[in-house]
């Protein structure tokens, strides 16, 4: 299937993500709709309308969010790797908890761009950009940052963007969103946004600048989050301090969180205040957080080479941690010593045999080094340690294609997407590629019209759906699917055009 090949924008550093594995977003974009609104009740998401008359639905809100998140998916490259996306997406979840509206349909994503920076897009989609996990020294200040995004959704506060963005068709003004949120040049054709005014786009431009007002409100709700989350709300002042104290070294190079979120002086002692009022939270830092950023380092650096180097000396230390022989570990496998990668991280699941992420990269190593048998025994035994784990259950799925077991792949992958949280582009891709192998022809197409779909490619998306309609062996019931999706996929192109 080398048709599935859609990152658009693919760094060396992507490609190492998608060497290493396979897409992964979270998500509740569901099969049937393209509308994750169809799939919620409007009873338990806040009504952004009701404070300035009907301004938008819960559920055009909703739709909003997921055609941003194909406009963003089409505009840059997220980190694909599915460890990495799943720590975020928990610490994200254990914040939301804790947030006003916890069941608000919040959907977290890692951006593959060095600045330091997290937006919140409509819809509560919140990226984070994989410069600020780097950037953060613990759990709590990356968490700071992220319970600020949450307050943004929470608070309402891209409710004077909706109001631009209404003048507009639903795709045109997400990819226009998208983009300013991702910071690429406007302009761009694909993302449906060429026949945007510089009026309009100057207009969203300003409203998605939140307020110094909105700001303030997200710094003490998000500390409020912290808080309540048992996370060290001393976090968030801590970041700010850095971040403030870092322009002097950036020069003209302000970290772009910096230019949308001003830290000033009395910024930090506003929330270092607040911080002080509820007291040190017990969790400011996590060994996962260390083991994560350590792996994001490490495959994401564009010279593995001077990571092992760096990676040597800091496990020589003497306060060195699990974290520096993890980063060794990874480091290794990167410059091509595989035995010593496994021995290194072997050492490490002696002292932590059920950490999820040490099994997983031991299989990954496995498979690697031909020890395909093994890599596939210890993904069945995480999965009956952890059923239903959709990091292992994908990585697991991508392990059975590659050792020629499509079948088994392909029943695997189905078994994920009956669970809505795995429908996601990445598990539609694993599906499209078992299925290219050993299902029917049609069921290819039909999976990969959900994969181009979720990239944004409606044209492509509604090509595959023409196609599988051409083959023997659809059931009525499928066929009418098929005619269903279809019909969403050209009224939702037509829209684009409309405006
Ligand atoms: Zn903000």
């Amino acid at each position: 299937m080398a048709s599935l090949r859609l990152a658009t924008r693919v760094s060396s550093s992507a490609m190492i993500f998608r060497r290493l594995t396979v897409a992964l977003l979270s998500g509740s974009l569901i099969f049937t709709s393209p509308f994750v609104a169809s799939d919620v009740t409007g009873n338990d998401l806040p009504d952004f309308g009701d404070s300035s008359g009907s301004l938008i639905s819960p559920a055009q809100e909703m739709e909003l969010g997921a055609a941003f998140m194909r406009s963003v998916r089409s505009q840059t490259t997220l980190v694909n790797d599915p460890e990495i996306h799943g720590y975020i997406e928990q610490l994200g979840y254990r914040l939301v908890a804790s947030s006003d509206t916890p069941s608000y349909p919040f959907t977290f994503f890692v951006v593959d761009n060095p600045a330091v920076n997290a937006f919140a897009g409509p819809g509560g989609y919140i990226g984070i950009h994989t410069g600020l996990i780097l950037t953060a020294r613990n759990e709590s200040e990356l968490a700071g940052v992220m319970a600020h995004e949450i307050a943004h959704v929470t608070q309402r506060h891209l409710l004077r963007a909706y109001e631009s963005a209404n003048q507009m068709s639903l795709p045109t003004a997400a990819g226009m969103i998208a983009a300013i949120l991702l910071g690429v040049a406007t302009g761009n054709t694909e993302a449906g946004i060429a026949g945007v005014s510089a009026v309009q786009a100057g207009n969203i431009q300003r409203q998605l600048n939140f307020t110094r007002a909105n700001e303030k409100e997200a710094d003490r709700i998000g500390i409020q989050t912290l808080a309540r989350s048992g996370i060290d709300p001393y976090g968030m002042p801590s970041f700010f301090e850095r971040l403030h104290q870092s322009t002097r070294l950036y020069g003209n190079n302000v970290p772009e969180f910096l230019s949308t979120h001003p830290v000033t002086s009395n910024r930090i002692a506003e929330s270092m205040s607040r911080a002080e009022r509820y007291g040190r939270g017990k969790d400011r830092n996590s060994l996962e957080f260390q083991l994560i950023r350590a792996r994001l380092q490490v495959l994401d650096s564009d010279n593995p080479q001077e990571m092992l180097r760096q990676y040597q000396s800091m496990a020589k230390k003497r306060d060195a941690g699990v974290a520096e022989q993890y980063g060794l570990a990874l480091s290794y496998w990167r410059t091509g010593a595989i035995d010593k990668a496994q021995k290194t991280l072997h050492a490490l699941m002696q002292d932590d045999p059920d950490r999820v992420l040490y099994r997983t990269t031991m299989a990954e190593m496995q498979l690697e080094a031909g020890q395909t048998q093994e890599a596939l025994q210890l993904y069945r035994d995480t999965l009956s340690l952890y059923p239903g784990d959709l990091v292992v259950g994908q990585r697991y799925t991508a392990a059975l294609i590659q050792a020629g077991q499509a079948t088994k792949a392909r029943d695997y992958a189905l078994k994920m997407l009956r669970n809505k949280q795995a429908r996601t582009a990445p598990v539609y891709e694993l599906w499209a590629k078992a299925a290219s192998i050993s299902g029917p022809a049609w069921e290819t197409n039909i999976a990969s019209a959900e994969v181009y779909f979720l990239y944004g490619n409606l044209q492509l998306a509604k090509d595959q759906l023409q196609q599988a309609l051409k083959h023997d062996g659809l059931s009525q019931y499928e066929q009418a699917r098929v005619r269903a999706r279809l019909n969403e996929f050209t009224q939702l192109m037509a829209a684009r055009e409309h405006k």
